[in-house]
């Protein structure tokens, strides 16, 4: 499985994902409305619920049940849902197709050249997206449009499956 390798010291230190501060948006897909009909890649191995947590500059937040309070470790880790184990890279759908962004708010993406967020791309896409079947992506279109936000830069286009998407 493909996990991209964020320093868990980083994560520490910068403390926002897994975090929510709106559950409708911008958390795992497998707490949206529609993620039982999500691909098992995308799926953790039990379902995830969200539980009040303690926020930043007094916002509410809501924090994935899978996350470890103190060691900030997901339970599930290498198990992890796939859009969770890309993060900064991001599944979105724009203008009509599949591709892979970076979220620059993530500290780790001003780590590391955009070449290096290419080869994990390139990962996901040989390891794990051509290998779903094409009634699996489907069912993704809809969560990675919702996902798309205008500072995300793209990194790699990803194929459709054979046969009929959604308009
Ligand atoms: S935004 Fe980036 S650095 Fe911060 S917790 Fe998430 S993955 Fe880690
Ligand atoms: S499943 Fe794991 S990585 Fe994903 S939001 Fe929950 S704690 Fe974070």
């Amino acid at each position: 499985m493909v996990v991209l390798p964020v320093p868990g010291d980083l994560c520490r230190e910068c403390g926002l994902c897994c975090r929510f501060s709106d559950p409708s948006v911008l958390t795992p897909w497998a707490v949206r409305p529609g993620g039982e009909s999500l691909p098992p890649s995308f799926r953790p191995p039990r379902p995830v619920g969200l539980t009040p947590g303690f926020g930043r500059m007094d916002l509410p937040v809501l924090v994935c049940d899978a996350l470890s309070s103190d060691s900030y470790r997901c339970a599930f880790w290498g198990r992890h849902p796939a859009d969770c184990r890309l993060y900064p890279l991001v599944l979105v759908y724009r203008d009509g197709g599949f591709l892979l962004a970076l979220d620059t708010d993530c500290p780790f993406a001003a780590r590391e050249p955009q070449s290096f967020f290419l080869d994990w791309a390139t990962r996901f896409r040989e390891e794990e997206w051509t290998r779903l079947g094409p009634d699996e992506i489907p069912a993704l279109v809809d969560l990675a449009r919702s996902e798309d936000r205008p500072h995300y830069r793209p990194v790699l286009p990803l194929p459709d499956p054979e046969g009929q998407m959604p308009s």
